[in-house]
């Protein structure tokens, strides 16, 4: 018997994005699955009903038959109820996040693949959802501090005279940062970058920007930053309000796995900049890199106009369910195999994906 896949029309407000495009249904076709989306799915990306019924899906709105369901953030807890034991839920799905939602997902016996999990393995590369949807983050939040700026980024010669480029700062260089960095660049401003990995120089100068160096190196374990000491942390606050007052935009990407966003830019700091300075927010989700930013809000303080974007990928719906379904599609091909699902618990993209922990189906771990 086929393996039934059901891909979710996303029901939180404000998300456009879905987890699978035509393209990569047909991949599951052809991988054996009989896929179905729910009604108008893809339409807030761009992707027709129509669309999806030429790449070999159903259109019905039907749950109780799914063996596989695909969705980019968690489903309602109504919906979840819906499903039978032992159905295989994948998505960005942040199960500990809501505890009405880990008690349904628990109660349900559903089998749980946060793709927020994924190890970020050189192999997990072409599953990873945090990086792909982070690149589409980073690009629209230097859109928006170019559409929020009183200023040009580029410089321009006129004949009312030279007007100067803009200066951006872009504070954390992950993935969001650099392709924060790279945008900004190919508008014309004059960029930098810093972050507490010192192998980020490279990266940031490898764009085109110029490194900030503020006097701290804290690499952590597995290639990402530990939290800052009290002193560390003083140290680079006091250098930064310094520098501050010459930007004339800042973009926050600074995040620390697990833990809160590390809280980089003080209210004193904002009010140091110059009237007309535009800071963008991307780590509002977890609290913010700057203190004064107020999660999906913008607003002015001190003449420098705050934004705490949250749905900067979905901005971008198509490309973002684009890369987005790709990345669940290979998740996917892991256990979808000659048209049955089989999960084979010795790999630890599946071993370590799963939530809450390894099922009781699985064998004993090995070493
Ligand atoms: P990432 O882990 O790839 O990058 C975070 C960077 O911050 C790392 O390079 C790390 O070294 C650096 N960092 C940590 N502490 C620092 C400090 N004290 N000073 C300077 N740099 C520091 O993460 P990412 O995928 O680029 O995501 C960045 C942020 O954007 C996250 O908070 C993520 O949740 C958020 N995000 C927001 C949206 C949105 O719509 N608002 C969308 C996607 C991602």
């Amino acid at each position: 018997m086929a393996v039934e896949v059901r891909v979710l029309k996303e029901a939180a407000v404000g998300e456009r994005r879905v987890a699978a495009t035509p393209e990569t249904v047909g991949k599951l076709v052809a991988a054996g699955a009989r896929v179905a989306l729910q009604a108008g799915a893809g339409s807030a990306a761009g992707f027709t009903d129509q669309a999806y019924r030429d790449a070999g899906a159903r259109i019905d709105d039907a749950l109780a038959e799914a063996d596989l369901v695909l969705c980019v953030q968690a489903p309602p807890v109504a919906l979840i109820e819906q499903l039978r034991p032992g159905t295989v839920l994948v998505g960005s799905l942040h199960p500990d996040a809501d505890p009405a939602r880990a008690a349904a997902l628990r109660a349900g016996e559903l089998r749980v693949f946060p793709l927020e999990r994924l190890p970020r393995t050189t192999r997990a590369q072409s599953m990873d959802v945090l990086s792909s949807q982070a690149g589409m983050a980073g690009y629209k939040a230097t859109l928006i501090a170019a559409q929020l700026a009183p200023r040009f980024f580029p410089m321009l010669t006129t004949a009312a005279g030279t007007i100067r480029p803009s200066r951006v700062l872009v504070v954390g260089a992950g993935v969001a940062g650099l392709q924060a960095i790279a945008t900004a660049k190919r508008l014309g401003a004059q960029v930098e970058g810093f972050d507490v990995r010192p192998e980020t120089r490279e990266q940031i100068e490898s764009l085109g920007g110029k490194f900030l160096d503020l006097g701290v190196s804290a690499a952590g374990e597995g290639g990402y930053a530990r939290a800052l000491t009290e002193e560390e942390r003083a140290e680079q606050q006091r250098r930064l309000a310094e520098h501050l007052r010459s930007v004339d935009v800042v973009i926050c990407t600074a995040a620390v796995p697990g833990r809160p966003a590390p809280k980089i830019i003080g209210a004193a700091m904002v009010a140091g900049m110059r009237p007309g300075s535009v800071i963008v927010d991307l780590a509002a989700e977890t609290g913010g890199n700057c203190e004064a930013t107020r999660p999906g809000e913008t607003f002015q303080v001190d003449g420098v106009t705050v934004a705490g974007p949250l749905d900067l990928a979905s901005m971008g719906a198509v490309h973002a369910s684009e890369m987005y379904a790709r990345n669940v599609f290979n998740f996917v091909a892991l256990f979808l195999k000659d048209a049955a699902l089989a999960f084979d618990w010795d790999d630890e993209l599946l071993a370590k994906t799963v939530w809450p922990e390894r099922p009781a189906d699985a064998a004993a771990p090995t070493a």
